[in-house]
C-alpha cells in the first residue's frame, strides 16, 4: 500500500490517528525485529510511549539487555522503524516472521537498475515474509522513482548479467495470462503483485499481502519495478495480457534469503570490522567503504 508524502512526513511524531488510514487492506500481522541502540531504562520507556496505542501495533516487546525492539505489526516496517526512530534511537531491521514462532521462511531484494542497488537512481529495499502457509507479506520502500503507479512484478530467474533485461518474464508457472493481484491462480501469474505509488518525492512505501507468493518458491529468482503502472491485464491490446503495458524495468534485486526472527545475531562484520551501527548508511564495497573502516578502527 503507498502512502502519501503528507502521512510519511508527520511519522517522525504519529500519533493512531496519523496511521489510521493506512489499515484497511492489512489483515495478516508481521513480527519484525529491530536491533535499537539503548542503555538505559528511560529509553525502553521512550520507545515504548512511541509504540503504545498506534493502530496496526499490536503488541510490543523492548529488550534493553539484548537492545532488540519486536513488533507485531500490519503497517510497513518503514513505518515502524520511523515509529522507533522517532524515540531518538537508532534502529535496524533484523528479521522478520510471522505470528507463529516458527519460521516460514523470509527474504530480502535490493533492488537497483543496470548496476546494481545504489544510492541513486530507482533504488530500495523489499522484504518478502511468509506470514503462514497460505500468505506472504511484500513490505518495502523504493526511492527515485517518477510519481504515481508502478508495476512490481516477481521474474522468472535471477540471471542479472544484462541488467533487468535478462531477468526473463513475469514468474508465470501456470503458463496463464497476465492480471491483477486479486485473481486466482488462473487469472494472473503469481508474480504480478499490481502496483505500488510514489509520492510527489518519487518514494513508494509499501506493505502487499500476497497468496500465490511463496518466499521458498521465488528465492533465487527477481523483483522488478516498472516504469509505468500496471493495467492489470484489463487492456483491450495484446501487451496488456502480457505485463500489464507497464514499460521499462527501472530497477530490479535477485530475491535472496534473509534473516527470520532471531537469527541473525550479528553484531559486527568479521570482514572488515565494521560494527552493525557503523554499517549503517555505508556504501556496499568500494572506497567510501574503505574510508569508513579507517574511521571505525578507531573507535
Ligand atoms: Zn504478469
Amino acid at each position: 500500500m503507498a502512502l502519501d508524502n503528507s502521512t510519511m512526513g508527520n511519522i517522525m511524531g504519529a500519533s493512531g490517528s496519523d496511521l489510521a488510514g493506512k489499515l484497511e487492506t492489512a489483515t495478516k500481522f508481521t513480527k519484525l525485529e529491530f536491533s535499537v541502540k539503548m542503555n538505559c531504562n528511560s529509553c525502553v520507556d521512550q520507545i515504548s510511549s512511541h509504540l503504545r496505542d498506534v493502530p496496526g501495533v499490536s503488541s510490543f516487546q523492548v529488550d534493553l539487555e539484548t537492545g532488540s525492539v519486536v513488533v507485531e505489526t500490519s503497517l510497513p516496517s518503514y513505518d515502524i522503524q520511523n515509529l522507533i526512530q522517532s524515540s531518538g534511537k537508532d534502529a535496524i531491521l533484523r528479521g522478520t516472521g510471522g505470528q507463529n514462532q516458527k519460521n516460514l521462511g523470509a527474504a530480502v531484494a535490493m533492488l537497483g537498475g543496470e548496476s546494481g542497488f545504489s544510492a541513486f537512481g530507482v533504488h530500495g529495499v523489499v522484504r518478502l515474509t511468509q506470514v503462514d502457509e497460505a500468505n506472504c507479506i511484500i513490505d518495502g520502500t523504493i526511492d527515485g522513482l517518477t510519481p504515481g503507479k508502478h508495476g512490481l512484478h516477481v521474474h522468472e530467474c535471477g540471471d542479472i548479467s544484462k541488467g533487468c533485461d535478462s531477468v526473463g518474464d513475469h514468474y508465470n508457472p501456470h503458463n496463464v495470462s497476465h492480471g491483477k493481484p486479486e485473481n486466482d491462480e488462473n487469472h494472473r501469474h503469481v508474480g504480478d503483485l499490481g502496483n505500488v505509488e510514489a509520492n510527489e518525492y518519487g518514494r513508494a512505501v509499501f506493505r502487499i499481502t500476497d497468496s500465490l507468493v511463496k518466499v521458498w518458491d521465488v528465492i533465487g529468482r527477481s523483483l522488478v519495478v516498472s516504469s509505468s503502472e500496471d493495467d492489470l491485464g484489463l487492456g483491450t491490446d495484446p501487451q496488456s495480457k502480457i505485463d500489464g503495458n507497464s514499460g521499462k524495468r527501472v530497477a530490479c534485486g535477485i530475491i535472496a534469503r534473509s534473516a527470520g526472527l532471531f537469527e541473525n545475531s550479528k553484531k559486527i562484520c568479521a570482514c572488515d570490522g565494521l560494527t552493525l551501527w557503523d554499517e549503517q548508511n555505508k556504501p556496499l564495497t568500494g572506497e567510501a567503504r574503505q574510508q569508513q573502516q579507517s574511521t571505525s578502527s578507531r573507535l
